[in-house]
């Protein structure tokens, strides 16, 4: 509740906020936030509004102000706790744009906490809108209701991948040519009977629309943590196979602390 008896409620405005949170302080709102809470959720001060920052975990506020260009919150109190951010991640050859904003997009609403985009030989771009990226990702974690932000990493090329990959997590390379495992066995195997085990990592790696160059994978069967995959017999576009993976393997190996499957 806030002074005048406010609730949350699923009409409660969220927002991501870059900024310490704590009770008292005031967070000054950006004009494009700011233009939401006033003319589209139609706020007046002392309104409800619920803040993360992707550290602190969600926080009550009141809007103070009604200056059109800038409003703050006041922070009261936190609602939630951070939750450890657990999550597959994914790796994909660069696609043209829409698909690329798309694969944010959805990849955020499925969990995804770390996005690395790989500058294949047949992707589509080389150099990339971080910020522009970042921005879809923190939308879609607004709306839906997460309190952590994927992590966007610069471009890199596909040997950088490798090189950087932590042996424990299995990286699952989704073969269009139907080279690998049905990847609902895969992902099945990883979870683990044993409920006091941590949730397994685990990672996607798609191609681009033309789907990765021969030499790109040489040597690729030989890499101890890559497993290679197929979902299906069909050629699925590159963000369609990022959103049908990250589904089937979030179902199957557990969704971070939120196991999706009753106990056997
Ligand atoms: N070369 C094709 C083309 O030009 O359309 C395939 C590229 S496909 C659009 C992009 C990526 O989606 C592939 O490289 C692969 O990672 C993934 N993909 C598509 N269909 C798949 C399937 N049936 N099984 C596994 N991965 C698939």
């Amino acid at each position: 509740m806030n002074d005048h008896g406010d609730i949350v409620s699923a009409r409660t405005p969220r927002l991501f906020v870059d900024a310490a949170l704590t009770p008292e302080a005031i967070v000054s709102i950006g004009p494009e936030q700011t233009h939401y809470l006033l003319r589209v959720m139609r706020l007046s001060p002392a309104s409800a509004v619920t803040v993360f920052n992707g550290r602190d975990g969600l926080w009550l506020g009141q809007l103070v102000g009604n200056d059109r260009r800038r409003v703050g919150v006041r922070v009261d109190k936190q609602l939630k706790p951070q939750p450890k951010s657990i999550g597959p991640w994914l790796a994909f050859g660069v696609p043209k744009r829409h698909s690329l904003e798309t694969m944010i997009q959805k990849g955020t609403e499925l969990g995804v906490t770390k996005f690395l985009p790989i500058a294949s030989e047949r992707s589509m771009a080389e150099r990339l809108n971080v910020e522009r990226l970042v921005r879809i990702a923190m939308e879609a974690a607004e709306q839906c209701e997460r309190l952590d932000i994927p992590a966007v990493e610069p471009v890199m090329r596909i040997g950088d991948l490798f090189h950087g990959w932590p042996d424990d997590r299995v990286l699952f390379w989704c073969d269009e040519h139907g080279g690998g495992e049905p990847f609902a066995d895969a992902a099945d195997a990883l979870l683990d009977e044993d409920p006091n085990k941590p949730a397994p990592q685990w990672g996607l790696m798609i191609g681009p629309e033309g789907g990765f160059a021969p030499s790109e994978l040489d040597g690729l069967d030989e890499l101890s943590f890559l497993k290679r995959v197929t979902l299906g017999p069909r050629i699925l576009r590159a963000e369609t196979a990022a959103v049908v993976a990250l589904a089937i393997g979030q179902a199957l190996a557990g969704d971070g602390d939120n196991p999706v499957r009753s106990a056997a």
